[in-house]
């Protein structure tokens, strides 16, 4: 028997209730924050497209939520510190003002942090993706809270964070450095396209240019060090994606971002995109062991981005598509394996140091090697 069936069915509800409940508060906090420092703690691109008094009424539910979870984690026993350390958070975000707080108009800075964009992602990834890793999951046993679980949420909560200075440089690469290759007959000819065959070229596009910086980072050994940041978590859920070394994390946008910006595709095809990569970043990485069919060809699956992950000498430099597994049946990295899951995950040999900062500095102290 595991140690998790050890454990009283109503204790590990407890203890799940208790965790649900500080996740929420935190956030309820960090939500409160926002409504104080709009200026500095929110992204002017979300600010545009939210409903502010919506976003009220979902901060109240969440204080509620994480009240009531905390209450039930307090009196089921075996998760009174997750109880009292929820429902404790809650009575911060009420005493800082809750869901009321106001502010005056407000200038905003060139650059402000994206706290806004990880509330508002974190919690709505985590509810679905735990949902559907507890439905479908791959390896039933592998536990929401598994190991190394801090360190990829640190990973998660900073490039959501520096959102803007991501945007900010990205968009000065391709603007400063090709900006003469902008040619307006094309960008209207692109435009009059309806938007879902927009929207089939973007991934094309973008996935094509993805696909070969990717590839170059597995064949470079000196590029290699950066991405094994991306590679060296032993475990893969939803999570474990976010695991990118900030270099790679601008330079991967920015590559993408140079023929959305030359072919000036529409903005709706362009959010179409924007939403598509935010979900299938997270589901191709997900402990997902669902079966697509068919449709395995088409799109990436996590079956497919897992092979890519794997330690196993015949998945080495295969499935390096984002997107579209055609790329790789193109330049002869596809790997199928249909029905059969990789063993282990992980780089090969020496592991990576832990920690983000010492995976940040690993690629400038490591020996290039592969
Ligand atoms: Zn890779
Ligand atoms: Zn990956």
């Amino acid at each position: 028997m595991s140690d998790l069936e050890e454990v009283p069915l109503d204790t590990r509800k407890g203890r799940a209730a208790g965790a649900l409940s500080v996740f929420l508060a935190a956030l309820s906090v960090l939500a409160v924050l926002c409504f104080h420092f709009p200026e500095y703690l929110t992204t002017p691109e979300l600010r545009r497209s939210y409903d502010v008094a919506l976003l009220r009424r979902v901060l109240e539910a969440t204080m509620l939520a994480a009240a009531v979870l905390g209450s039930w984690a307090l009196l089921s026993g075996g998760a009174k510190r997750l109880g009292i350390t929820g429902i404790g958070l809650t009575l911060v975000a009420v005493w800082m003002g809750g869901a009321n707080v106001q502010v005056g108009d407000f200038e905003q800075p060139k650059i402000a942090f994206g706290l806004d964009w990880l509330v508002l992602a974190l919690l709505s990834n985590t509810l679905v993706f735990v949902l559907i890793e507890r439905m479908w999951p791959h390896r039933q046993e592998q536990l929401v809270l598994r190991k190394e679980w801090r360190l990829d949420l640190i990973y998660y909560a900073f490039n959501h964070i520096m959102i803007s200075v991501i945007l900010l440089i990205t968009t000065a690469f391709s603007e400063r450095l090709f900006g003469w290759a902008v040619n307006a007959d094309v960008q209207a000819a692109i435009r009059s396209q309806p938007v879902w065959l927009q929207l089939i070229e973007v991934l094309f596009a973008a996935d094509f240019m993805q696909y070969w910086g990717h590839r170059m980072m597995h064949e470079h050994p000196v590029l290699w060090n950066v991405h094994a940041v991306h590679h060296c978590p032993a475990h893969m859920d939803w999570l474990s994606g976010s695991r990118i070394h900030f270099g790679e994390v601008l330079f991967t946008r920015s590559t993408v971002l140079l023929p959305i910006y030359l072919l000036g595709f529409s903005e709706a095809a362009v959010n179409a995109y924007v939403i598509w990569v935010g979900i299938q970043s997270l589901l191709i990485h997900s402990n997902v062991g669902l079966d697509f069919g068919p449709l395995r060809y088409l799109v990436s699956t996590p079956h497919f981005h897992h092979w890519h992950h794997s330690a196993d000498a015949e998945a080495i430099d295969k499935n390096y598509a984002a997107h579209l597994p055609v790329l790789d049946m193109l330049f002869g990295s596809y790997l199928d394996n249909k029905g059969r899951w990789p063993q282990s995950y992980g780089v090969v040999g020496k592991p990576l140091p832990r920690g983000f900062v010492a995976q940040h500095l690993y690629p400038f102290i490591a020996p290039p090697k592969k």
